[in-house]
């Protein structure tokens, strides 16, 4: 029987090539210099510099930033074979490691023109660094409960509060703060989204948090913080709107970095079964290990597919909301899962810092309350299953 037309499983040719070409450069230049890289909780600069200059020869560079910003504008299918292909490797840090370009937050390229001149720019040549802020302690994972105001005073904002847990914060130029302007409204039309530079008045960088991962987030407090009105992003109260766009476009980036991270656990988990001889026989022969095994392929298949699938009806136009919220939970949980599998069948010495598996559990696991904790996405996803499902 002739395959049914308009169904196809297969990546195009130059997205094989490409994949093919990044693995080999993880594999040669990544892999070997990771546990160096990245021995303390502040990654070595200088190995970084050298990955990047190196990673030229890929001609990937600014494979993130749109065409019309003097990027490469790949399509999101495109990207997520980066994503995946790089997070094999401990190398980078799991959060803000870029070799191919700045990361850019796409709420940067909703500025207006002089906003874009005055921040973009420098932002894209490398100049600028910059952070996120919106978390704060008594709003995580609900932000629409945040209580830092910024009041509008003729042709200013005054902004007063605290936020936590703000990665960055203390290498970076200027920040997006999302605060409420509207009390009332809060996340409907009452949280707007500001650019403020670090160095502003009154904005304190308390104190870094020691987390049990590599991150060092930051307590920020905002005393009489004075942001001019041209520094607001967008309108009035479209704060909520874009910072939730943003994290929305991150979950299939999660969802990526979790196959390159299960994809690794496999690796090591297999030849390590194959080696590992206990009472006689190598740890391969035993079913408990091959199903642990067969357990985390058959896993890293069903995340491929997901996050293939939304990366290509995303690139056709279509709405990924909810095909985003599986991604980034089922990817997070799965690929933690595949480095705990990992470190079992490993071991001691699956615990060891020298090699990488104690790293990959402990940034999967944190993937799991950052960006949206597992619950919170599920509860969103929720809202679609009953009204789609529920008659
Ligand atoms: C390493 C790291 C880096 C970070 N970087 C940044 C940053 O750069 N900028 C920034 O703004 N923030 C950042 N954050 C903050 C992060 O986004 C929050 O920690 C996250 O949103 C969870 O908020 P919370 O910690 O206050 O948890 P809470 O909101 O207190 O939630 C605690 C737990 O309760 C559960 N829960 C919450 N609500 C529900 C519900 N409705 N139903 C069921 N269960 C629920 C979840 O399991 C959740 O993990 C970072 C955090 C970490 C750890």
């Amino acid at each position: 029987m002739e395959p049914i037309e308009g169904m196809n499983f297969e990546l195009p040719e130059e997205l094989v090539q490409m994949r093919d070409t990044l693995r080999r450069f993880v594999d040669r230049e990544m892999i070997p210099i990771e546990r160096q890289v990245r021995s303390t909780y502040k990654t070595d600069p200088k190995p970084i510099a050298t990955l990047t200059e190196k990673a030229k020869a890929l001609g990937l560079e600014g494979f993130d930033v749109p065409v019309e910003h003097g990027g490469m504008g790949l399509g999101l299918l495109a990207k997520t074979i980066v994503w995946s292909e790089l997070a094999r490797s401990i190398a980078l840090p799991s959060r803000g490691g870029a070799i191919l370009g700045p990361n850019i937050s796409p709420i940067l390229y909703a500025l207006n023109p002089a906003q874009q001149e005055k921040y973009l720019k420098p932002t894209l040549a490398g100049k600028y660094r910059w952070c996120f802020m919106q978390t704060e302690p008594d709003a995580g994972a609900d932000p629409s409960s945040m209580r830092t105001r910024a009041v509008r005073q003729g042709d200013h904002y005054v902004i007063n509060g605290n936020k936590r847990f703000i990665s960055f914060a203390g290498d970076s130029d200027y920040a997006q703060v999302i605060a409420l302007t509207d009390p009332e409204k809060k996340a409907r039309g009452g949280i707007s989204a500001f650019i403020v530079p670090i160095k502003t008045p009154g904005l304190k960088l308390v104190r870094q948090q020691e987390l049990m991962v590599d991150d060092r987030p930051w307590e920020v407090t905002f005393d009489n913080v004075k942001v001019p009105v041209e520094d607001r992003i967008g309108e009035e109260g479209e704060g909520f709107k874009h910072a939730q766009h943003w994290l929305n476009t991150g979950r299939i980036r999660h969802g990526a970095r979790s196959m390159g991270v299960m994809m690794r656990c496999l690796e090591l988990a297999a030849s390590y079964a194959k080696q590992r001889v206990t009472f006689g026989r190598p740890l391969a022969d035993r079913q408990s290990i091959q199903w642990m095994l067969a357990e985390m392929y058959t896993d890293l298949h069903q995340l491929r597919l997901m996050v293939h699938h939304a990366a290509w009806k995303y690139d056709r136009g279509e709405d990924i909301r909810n095909e985003a919220f599986m991604c980034k939970n089922f990817g997070n949980v799965q690929s933690f899962i595949a480095a705990d599998k990992c470190m079992q069948i490993h071991g001691g010495i699956g615990m060891s810092t020298d090699l990488p598996i104690e790293t990959l559990w402990r940034d999967q696991r944190s993937m799991q309350i950052t960006e949206g904790p597992t619950e919170v996405l599920k509860m969103t996803l929720a809202r679609h299953v009953l009204k789609e499902y529920g008659g």
